[in-house]
């Protein structure tokens, strides 16, 4: 009988999962014994992290964009189209366009959704980077804009790239620095806890570097609503600013299917932070954003737990104990300007320590950022 292994999502978790299946269990699928298909859909895989970029006119956001059919293995079935339904006791999906699929085991990674939509006023009064959209208007915004108040605003957590929203500050500093026009720019960076990072290590690290750069900080700002006009943000805690270019990053939920199907609330799976096995059903993982591991919502981490999973499958599928778990470890290199960087690497056990920027760890960022593709492939 042929194990029937289905991958929800095919961004960074999906696509390397896939194709590390693909490679794990090469002689299983060429026997027929299993069968590997991704269901994403999307036609294209998106790479987010080139969205930081286009605001600043470095990167275009179709650098972010490949067609998936070209970065999977022959061996796995692609199937572009939306999941609507997930029933873990029949073991079968529901789709929007396709017959419902049967499965033997169940891997979702289907990432964040933002939802600008709760904060009212949000997608009128205010820009992102987190979308490929927003990344391309804001950087029209940002080339008019001479003089004033920015404000990047963090609305809520969890949100993909926890280093994202501190990335932006300091190279938009140095950017407004570089085009003499800093001392026009006041730049105000709201979070929504007492710091300015939800791990104090790397917030710890971060301030004194945002107060040495004139970044103003307000913690404990969580928005409520934005007013387009008057160009204010009114926050649940009484306060309220006014800004003339505002950079939400909105709030992030997970995917209908998941809360629906039982397996977690807002979208994100409950697992077991190291088997990464849904809580509540049997014959399910998930990975990635989706995943409910604590660990930031990073590209990294959604890699090395596709490895896990990977391993785990291969093990379940051949008749053996699954024993591969996943450790925490998260990767991370912190853009500190436009041309400089920080890098993190932490797991469960080992906190994260930042270490001192250099010219050289912004060229690493951006030569992992070209050699992703390579990664999602499975080749790196
Ligand atoms: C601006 C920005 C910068 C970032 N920088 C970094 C960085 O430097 N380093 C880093 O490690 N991470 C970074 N990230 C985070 C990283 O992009 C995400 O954490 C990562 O993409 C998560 O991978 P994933 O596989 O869980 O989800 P995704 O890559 O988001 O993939 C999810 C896929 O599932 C599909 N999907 C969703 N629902 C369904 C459904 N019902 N049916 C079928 N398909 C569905 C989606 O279309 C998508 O293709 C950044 C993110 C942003 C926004």
């Amino acid at each position: 009988m042929t194990h029937h292994v289905v991958i929800v999502g095919g961004g960074t978790g999906g696509t390397v999962l896939a194709n590390d299946l693909a490679d794990r269990l090469a002689s299983e699928l060429a026997s027929g014994e299993v069968r590997v298909t991704l269901v994403n859909d999307d036609p294209d895989h998106v790479y987010k992290p080139v969205w930081l970029y286009v605001p600043f006119g470095q990167r275009e956001s179709v650098d972010g964009r490949r067609p998936l059919a070209d970065l999977v293995a022959d061996s796995v079935t692609l199937r572009i189209d939306r999941v609507t339904d997930v029933d873990t006791d029949a073991r079968r999906l529901r789709t929007r366009e396709g017959a419902p699929i049967e499965y033997d085991s169940l891997v979702l990674a289907t990432g964040s959704r933002l939802a600008p939509g709760e904060i009212p006023g949000l997608r009128e009064g205010g820009h992102d980077y987190y979308s490929e959209s927003g990344a391309e208007s804001l950087r029209e915004a940002l080339l008019s804009f001479t003089g004033g108040h920015l404000v990047l605003s963090v609305i809520g957590t969890p949100h993909m790239c926890p280093a994202a929203p501190l990335e932006f500050v300091f190279m938009a500093d140095d950017w407004f620095r570089k085009r003499g026009l800093r001392e026009d720019v006041d730049i105000t960076y709201t979070y929504p806890i007492q710091r300015v990072h939800g791990n104090p290590h790397i917030a710890e690290w971060a301030r004194p570097r945002m107060d040495d750069r004139d970044i103003h900080v307000e913690t404990f700002f969580n928005p409520e609503s934005v007013d387009p006009e008057d160009r204010r943000i009114a926050t649940m805690e009484g306060t309220d600013i006014e800004y003339d270019l505002l950079v939400g990053i909105p709030p992030h939920r997970g995917a209908d299917i998941v809360a629906e199907a039982g397996l977690g609330d807002s979208g994100w799976v409950d697992v077991d932070e190291h088997t990464l096995e849904a809580e509540n059903a049997d014959g399910v993982y998930a990975i990635g954003d989706t995943a409910d591991t604590g660990v930031p919502n990073a590209g990294s981490v959604a890699h090395y737990q596709a490895g896990v999973v990977g391993q785990r499958l291969a093990s379940e599928i051949r008749g053996r104990p699954p024993t591969a778990t996943y450790d925490g470890k998260t990767l991370c290199f912190i853009e500190t300007g436009m041309d400089e960087a920080s890098f993190v690497e932490f797991d469960y056990d080992h906190p994260p320590s930042p270490v001192p920027p250099s010219q050289k760890l912004h060229w690493a960022k951006l030569a992992y950022n070209e050699s992703y593709w390579l990664t999602a492939r499975g080749l790196l």
